[in-house]
């Protein structure tokens, strides 16, 4: 357990990154290869041989046999298909070792089982992958060994994105255009490249994997679908908790190991709010290279717990009255010579550039709310948002005291002229020095926060992928830059008319800032009055995306066309219809071939104590056992009623064919109200029968007996 190795040699460990490719590569093909990186020109296929060659030695150096390409289809996991390095077998029967530049840059997985929304379908059956190289490969272990995988891309045979890194990194292309063309107007002839920078702050459960195998619901849907809160909460005995830290702290420290090895800059891990909730935090980088390290992070957790007698549960509600687990996605914008355009300096109010960017940031969120809200709906964010520790479904902006004044200086005045400074926080000891206080106080409840040089979109789910978010925010922020550009451009006096853009997004889109309790029903309420939408579930959000208004934002960057985005409104819906059909049909077969015949064995027993006392001893007081008795029949019989009900209407959910929207909008409605139903009483009958008797691990057991 106290294993020591050398941070420093094991970062990046098992990543071809720029110093392996500089030692492996003959100099001109890594200048080559360095250029296509930076500028995005295509890879000669001279020179992909040589790195495919150069990949293939270090991989097989390290010990892989495989390679694969590695791609992140419209669910939100990765898929991947090996292929050992071997080559046919000569005359003599030996194989060799290959590995093409044909074979680095593109592949052909079977894609028929990945959802496609209908697109492969109107197009061409086949789905292609291609090369990202600007996401290095790595080598991972895995169920057959190790595998040098190729970060890619998946489109159909048409060019149409069947995956969530195409139209993330042509929205990363979109805010490069066009915050460049911004940069030059305030000045800047300097910088070549922007890029929107983003760190993921991942929460997750830990729970005792004996425990979780005993629960059919945690097995089959990720969440348990039924639970009654332990009576005592977290008043628990400390012991446990002493035992709790060693082996997360050493679960904690071999992901840590793992992340380093696949270059993953994991930083900060701490315990979080709930019980046995646990968050990792990463040091942020360019958004493509973070999106797939978030992804390489939640499969690391999930590996990695196996080895420590532990199951990670990435599902954003898996137990109902206690904390969720959501995904703060930080969010900035940094020139390729490191300036953040997020970055305020210490008096915001002369910063024109830090404004402008900042009001326009205020209009795209305004705008397009809906799209931001859609980009963070899943199937168990429905059961976390608004569900008093997680933002509620409305988006608006917390912007803190500072820039709140600046803003109300402009609109009111036209002119803002000082900035509030930041206090000092004494901290009473003398040999420590006063803290300075942050300028941006801090506001848990806003779902988008702007915290010092970055936004924190903190609606998104702990189990969804961090692509569409940062495909939205790139895209709804390049947006309003063309528009502010085309305008810019063309202005006679650039100072006169940047300054009456900025003061117009500001007036003009105020509404979408607040800074009170966003847990709060009054905010609901005054959300309401703002006209600012408020979609609750996933199956309200998912229209957005074929708004006219969207189909003309994506287009008109060329980050989605109108049939990709059909196409993913289709697997949207398809997802919820089989998650909830999933959960309910494991809540029937939980109660139908568990809980109810363990309320039956013990209600048997109850009621032959009660008869063998009457005969042992007529005096004896029987009312409590008769009045338990009475009870467990009674909800029983509940269960039965509620059981019935959630069987008929799954299976007319099931049935319901040819509208998408329709049957998920009924899934919502009424499939989700039964399984409530029935869960009610069952959770009132596990506390009341003996614990003995019922048939899988408690919350309490979960937990807090990790
Ligand atoms: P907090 O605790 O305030 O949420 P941290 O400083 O711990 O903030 O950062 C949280 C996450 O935000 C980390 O992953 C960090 O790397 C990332 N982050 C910090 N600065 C930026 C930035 N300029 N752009 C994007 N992400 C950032
Ligand atoms: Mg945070």
């Amino acid at each position: 357990m106290s294993e020591t190795f050398n941070v420093t040699e094991v970062f990046g460990q098992n990543v071809f990154n720029d110093a392996v490719m500089a030692e492996h590569l003959p100099k001109k093909v890594y200048q080559q290869l360095r250029k296509t990186i930076e500028t995005g020109e295509e890879l000669d296929p001279m020179t992909a041989d040589v790195v495919a060659n150069a990949m293939m030695d270090w991989a097989i150096e390290k010990g892989a046999t495989h390679y694969s390409h590695w791609f992140q289809p419209l669910t939100n996991i990765t898929a991947e298909k090996q292929d050992a390095f071997i080559s046919a077998p000569k005359a003599n029967g030996k194989v060799m070792m290959e590995f093409s530049g044909k074979e680095l840059i593109k592949g052909e997985p079977d894609a028929s089982s990945f959802p496609s929304g209908g697109l492969r379908a109107t197009f061409e059956a086949r789905g292609y992958t291609a090369w990202d190289c600007t996401s290095p490969a790595f080598i991972r272990e895995g169920a057959i060994g190790k595998t040098l995988c190729i970060p890619t891309a998946f489109c159909s045979y048409t060019g149409e994105a069947l995956d969530k890194k195409t139209p993330l990194l042509r929205s990363m292309q979109a805010i490069d255009k066009q915050a460049l063309r911004i940069l030059r107007l305030f000045g800047n002839t300097t910088s070549k490249r922007v890029t929107p920078s983003v760190g993921p702050e991942q929460e997750y459960f830990l729970v005792d994997k004996e425990k979780f195998l005993k629960r059919k619901d945690l097995i089959f849907t990720g969440r348990t679908l039924f639970g009654a809160m332990p009576p005592k909460g977290q008043e628990l005995e400390t012991h446990y908790f002493g035992i709790i830290r060693e082996r997360v702290g050493a679960y904690m420290k071999d992901l840590d190991k793992e992340l380093w090895k696949l270059g993953v800059t994991a930083k900060t891990q701490h315990n979080e709010v709930a019980p046995a909730q646990h968050e990792l935090a990463p040091i942020y980088g360019q958004a493509n290279l973070a999106v797939d390290h978030n992804q390489l992070t939640m499969e690391t957790m999930k590996k990695v717990a196996s080895r420590h007698g532990l199951k990670c549960i990435l599902h954003e509600k898996p137990f109902a009255g206690v904390n969720g687990s959501g995904k703060h996605n930080n969010w900035s914008i940094t020139t390729d010579d490191g300036i953040n355009l997020l970055e305020p300096g210490k008096t915001p109010h002369e910063n024109i550039q830090f404004l402008f960017v900042l009001t326009a940031i205020m209009k795209a969120v305004d705008l397009h709310a809906d799209l931001l809200r859609e980009s963070a709906a899943c199937v168990g964010n429905d059961l976390r948002l608004g569900a008093d520790e997680a933002p509620p479904a409305i988006i608006s902006i917390f912007l803190g005291e500072q820039l709140e004044d600046v803003l109300s200086q402009l609109i009111s005045t036209g002119e803002a002229t000082s900035s509030i400074q930041k206090g000092k926080l004494d901290t009473g000891v003398r040999s420590l020095p006063d803290l300075a206080k942050d300028a941006t106080d801090r506001n848990r409840t806003s779902p988008f926060a702007f915290t010092g040089n970055k936004f924190e979109f903190r609606m998104v789910g702990s189990s969804d992928s961090v692509a569409s978010p940062n495909i939205v925010l790139n895209t709804i922020v390049a947006d309003v830059f063309k528009e502010a550009a085309d305008i810019l451009e063309k202005a006679t006096d650039f100072e006169e008319a940047v300054h009456d853009l900025i003061k117009k997004y500001a007036s003009e889109h105020q509404r979408i800032v607040f800074s009170g309790n966003g847990y709060s029903k009054e905010w609901e309420a005054e959300a309401e009055r703002r006209g600012l939408p408020n979609l609750r579930s996933m199956v309200d959000a998912i229209p957005a995306l074929k708004t006219e208004k969207a189909v003309a934002l994506f287009e008109k960057h060329k980050v989605f066309t109108k049939a990709e985005l059909e196409s993913r409104v289709e697997i949207q819906y398809e997802a919820y219809v089989k998650a909830i059909n999933i959960e309910a049909r494991a809540m029937i077969d939980i109660a139908a071939k568990q809980i109810i015949p363990a309320v039956i064995r013990f209600s048997t027993e109850l009621a032959n104590s009660i008869n063998s006392i009457r005969t042992a001893c007529d005096a004896a007081d029987i009312s409590v056992q008769v009045e338990l008795l009475t009870e467990v029949s009674a909800l029983l019989s509940d269960m039965k009623v509620a059981l019935s009900k959630l069987q008929d209407v799954t299976a007319i959910a099931a049935e319901m064919e040819g509208d998408s929207q329709k049957q998920a909008t009924y899934y919502r409605d009424e499939v989700t109200k039964a399984m409530a139903e029935l869960r009610n009483p069952a959770d009132q009958l596990e506390m009341l029968v003996d614990k003995a008797f019922w048939p899988f691990p408690s919350y309490g057991d979960l937990i807090f007996e990790v």
